[in-house]
């Protein structure tokens, strides 16, 4: 049983690394143009659900459904990336020296199963995309600087504009602030927000301070499944979640 209008549909999903649950009966729902918090303490299972809604791990059980109809367990990570759903580990992985345009124009070529080239040429809709994207991450300014040559939060910041570049329907970002400087976690949210305008976004985060700034429905996970999900006023109130994770 899927919910036809639901993004993103997990039921009952578990996962065991030997003998361990990593995940236990998990449920997870996302709505189309959600944005979405996930937080929790380390082992709680945020990176193997990650890994089972990108097909890098699939589940003993339960349903994963994407778009109501689509059976994500029977995929494999190229079939959903395909599909429409973008991942962002934790660290930055831009080519350093290339400029931000050429990390751009390589990921909207890698769109069109051209990789590793900057020969195709780009027609004026596609630079006109590029520009956007360019003004969606903040990095207009820096267009034609070197990749090694950004702060640590614009390296985030053209990796999240590279994923955009495949127009994924849902984007998966892993710890986006860890090691940002103050100003950059506050644009972060601001830009989160935006994208999630015409997307759905699921960020994985541990900065509270980052979490209430954004203001969507927080899902809180705990030994592989759902301890609490609503505000972050109601999350972290739950004296589950005190236990589990907050007062750690
Ligand atoms: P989180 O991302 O919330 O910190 P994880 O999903 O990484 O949690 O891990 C959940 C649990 O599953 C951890 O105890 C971890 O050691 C275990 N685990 C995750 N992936 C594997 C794997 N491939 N093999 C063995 N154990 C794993």
């Amino acid at each position: 049983t899927y919910k036809p209008n639901s993004l993103l549909y997990l039921d009952g999903v578990s996962v065991s690394f030997d003998g361990f649950k990593a995940l236990n009966s998990l449920s997870f729902v996302v709505e189309p143009g959600e944005l979405r918090a996930i937080i929790g303490p380390n082992g709680a299972g945020k990176t193997t659900m990650m890994d089972i809604i990108t097909g890098k791990t699939r589940p003993d059980s339960g349903e994963v459904f994407f778009n109501g109809t689509v059976d994500l367990t029977t995929k494999d990570e190229a079939d959903i990336a395909q599909l429409g759903i973008g991942r962002k580990f934790q660290k930055p992985t831009v080519f350093e020296s290339h400029t931000v345009w050429d990390n751009l124009e390589l990921a909207l070529n890698r769109k069109r199963g051209v990789f590793g080239t900057l020969f195709y040429k780009l027609s004026g809709e596609d630079k006109d995309r590029i520009e956007e994207i360019l003004a969606t991450v903040r990095l207009t300014h820096r267009k034609d600087d070197f990749g090694a040559n950004l702060s640590h939060g614009q390296k985030q910041w053209l990796e999240i504009g590279m994923l955009l570049a495949q127009e994924p329907q849902l984007l998966l970002v892993d710890e986006p602030v860890a090691g940002m400087t103050d100003a950059e976690t506050a644009e972060t949210a601001i830009l989160l927000r935006e994208i999630a305008k015409t997307r759905s976004v699921v960020v994985v985060e541990h900065d509270m301070g980052f979490i209430r700034d954004l203001g969507v429905k927080v899902t809180c996970l705990a030994e592989g499944s759902v301890l609490a999900e609503g505000s972050i006023d109601f999350v972290s109130n739950d004296p589950k979640v005190i236990e589990n994770y907050l007062g750690r």
